[in-house]
């Protein structure tokens, strides 16, 4: 290890509000993926570290969920007042340890704002149903209460917005959250904690325990833990759904993606071609709701590759705090060698690549993790660069005879987070949006991610357990229903009021 290494800060878990460093602490380095330095270590939790913050956070739940809902939201309020206000500096902090543009960083923040906005209206959302006089004397009414203490494990690639999605809607319904950030880009979390600090949140309702594995199956199997929300990869959400249900859970567990864009003939071919461009290679690809591969009716392919092939050349690839640049690095060496290897596969197998992004360097970023935009032609659905889920800057290109044999396509792809269609056509868009086995679908829109107020979530691989994420599914998700039938008997003073036994 270098001396750099030795000194790089170290990244703690939050604790009953406190940052805490436990001494003795197995630690993994965090790089700025821009330049390859090491830029921080962060701490990995043990069973005992989970079990602190745990503990803490049960406390806390006891008191916070006693607290009228209209408190709570105070806090919501007040919390969106401080990321507002410090939205650029936590803009950088994403940027320099995941390496997405500050655009991208402030997109990402953006989008958590919404989820905090609708958790502002709780009181709203909580409000229960009344059924009076359900038989004679007998009402019957139903509330929701908090579960306690909920975990949310997250991905690298969002590492302010994911957390966003949860905490503010576990935080407001009246429960305890845990987070576990992805051990990658981990600092988001703690400037996270403190904007939860500064807007008034009681210590211990919003905790973090950094880590890996150890850390998530602590969480997984711990007794004190009612729920688990997960956003992260295919086999870790399966694993995260298949162990913490057998440990009594609520779980929602999101996981990867292979987004198809379908585009017909009668589409706005330059229009289609500039929104896959944003959408194959904004973030470095790195995004859930990426699209990843292209389905263009035959009549058309030619065309469209023409005009992918020129926007994708002109994307600019530099450091993401280079306001200039419009593509940053993908997050580590082996995710870069990763992605250039599955390009070079797909070569040997006989696509194309009209833009390569394989040995792409930036100037004075020599031992930066860069991929440059690439696009592959002709591949086939056997080729590895389609069965995966490649998490970088490559667009698939598949040609279909029509608009049949695309919705096959999606169909019978295992996973089912997003897919859009380009066309002019309301008939093609309205059979495509009925056909699709896919959560999320946009329509001359390339990433149809919901807004706040609609839940968030895929079908197929991409999503286990029944709840979608953030929206009005994760006030259900976040809470258990009571259902109260009562019955008060009457005196003779009172009973001339009741309707159906007045007497005068
Ligand atoms: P990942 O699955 O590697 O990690 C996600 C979380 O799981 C992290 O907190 C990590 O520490 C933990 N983890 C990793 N390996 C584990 C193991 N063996 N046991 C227990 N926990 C483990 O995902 P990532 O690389 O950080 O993020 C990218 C993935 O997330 C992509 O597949 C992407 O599609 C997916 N994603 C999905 C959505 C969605 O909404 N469906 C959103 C964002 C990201």
């Amino acid at each position: 290890m270098s001396a750099l290494v030795d000194t790089a800060p170290l990244i703690g878990h939050v604790v009953g509000g406190q940052v805490t460093t436990p001494e003795g602490s197995r630690t993994q380095d965090v790089f700025d993926p821009a330049t390859g330095r090491v830029t921080g270590r962060v701490l990995l939790a043990e069973q005992a570290d989970v079990d602190a913050a745990v503990a803490a956070a049960v406390v806390a739940a006891e008191s916070w969920s006693q607290e009228p809902v209209a408190k709570r939201t105070a806090v919501l309020f007040a919390l969106r007042e401080q990321i507002v206000q410090h939205t650029d500096e936590l803009a950088a902090i994403i940027t320099a340890e995941h390496g997405k543009v500050l655009a991208d960083s402030l997109g990402e923040i953006a989008r958590g704002l919404e989820v905090i906005e609708y958790a502002c209206g709780m009181p709203q959302l909580l409000k229960g149903e009344y059924t009076d006089q359900a038989a004679t004397g007998v009402d019957v009414f139903s509330f929701r209460e908090p579960l306690g203490v909920v975990a949310g494990i997250t991905p690298f690639n969002f590492p302010a917005m994911v957390p966003l999605w949860m905490a503010p809607m576990a935080i407001a319904t009246g429960n305890a959250f845990v987070l576990k950030p992805s051990e990658r880009d981990p600092s988001a979390s703690l400037f996270l904690a403190k904007m939860w600090k500064a807007a008034g949140l009681p210590d211990g309702v919003f905790s973090v325990v950094q880590g890996d594995r150890v850390a998530v199956d602590a969480l997984l199997t711990h007794p004190d833990i009612a729920a688990v929300s997960f956003v992260g990869s295919t086999p870790i959400a399966q694993h995260v759904h298949a162990t913490a249900t057998a440990h009594g859970k609520r779980v929602q567990a999101l996981g990867g993606a292979k987004n198809h864009a379908v585009v017909l003939a009668d589409a706005d071919l330059d229009l289609a071609a500039t929104h896959l461009t944003g959408a194959a290679f904004g973030a470095a690809g790195e995004r859930c709701m990426a699209i990843s591969v292209a389905v263009v009716v035959d009549d058309v392919a030619d065309a469209l590759v023409e005009r992918l092939t020129a926007a994708a050349q002109k994307v600019r690839v530099a450091p993401g705090n280079d306001p200039d640049s419009d593509m940053g690095p993908v997050i580590t060496r082996a995710s870069q060698l990763r992605i250039e290897q599955i390009v070079t596969d797909a070569v040997d197998s006989g696509a194309s690549a009209p833009v390569d992004g394989r040995g792409h360097t930036v100037a004075g970023h020599e031992d930066g993790f860069f991929v440059g935009p690439t696009i592959l032609d002709g591949v086939t659905t056997d080729m590895r660069a389609y069965v995966e889920e490649i998490f970088g800057p490559v667009l698939v290109v598949i040609r279909a005879a029509d608009l049949d044999e695309a919705i096959a396509l999606v169909n019978d792809n295992p996973y089912g987070n997003g897919t859009a269609i380009f066309t002019s056509s309301g008939d093609a868009a309205r059979t495509f949006q009925r056909a699709v086995k896919v959560g999320m679908i946009g329509i001359n829109v390339p990433i149809p991610v919901p807004v706040g107020w609609h839940s968030f979530g895929g079908w197929k691989n991409s999503l286990f357990g029944e709840s979608h994420i953030y929206g009005p599914e994760s006030v259900r998700f976040y809470t258990r229903g009571k259902v109260v039938t009562s019955r008060w008997p009457s005196s003779p003073a009172t009973a001339k009021f009741h309707f159906g036994r007045t007497t005068s």
